[in-house]
């Protein structure tokens, strides 16, 4: 992965303490902005069959419910952009905040029915 979007997803997840993203830094909001583009790669990929959407939610659910603060805060960051700049990444983000993880509910099962709560980021 490279760099720049490894930290464009490091910024977006920070937002679920930070409650914000860097908004007057260009450089680094454009690090944010194309690890969104790569994660909406992906799910249009999903989305048209090209991998299976199954494999991207069951590796990446919680790194999905970890950035949608930060996507929402992204969106709203340019007034000049549609309503939904990325929306196969909408989706995506919508369908992994339901995604009963088979190996989440059996690790715990309390934490599995606490999906609006994010957790400590992994790496990815
Ligand atoms: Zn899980």
């Amino acid at each position: 992965m490279r760099s720049d979007v490894h930290e464009g997803r490091a910024l977006l997840y920070e937002a679920n303490s930070t409650r914000v993203l860097p908004v007057d830094d260009k450089d680094l909001m454009g690090k944010v902005y194309r690890a969104l583009a790569t994660l909406n790669a992906a799910a249009s990929l999903a989305y048209r069959g090209a991998v299976p959407l199954a494999w991207i939610l069951d590796y990446w659910h919680h790194n999905l419910r970890e950035v949608q603060l930060g996507y929402e805060l992204a969106v709203q960051s340019r007034e000049s952009w549609r309503p939904m700049p990325w929306p196969d990444l909408t989706r995506l983000i919508t369908d992994a905040q339901s995604y009963r993880c088979p190996a989440c509910l059996s690790l715990s099962p309390q934490s599995a029915v606490e999906t609006e709560r994010p957790s400590m980021p992994p790496e990815p």
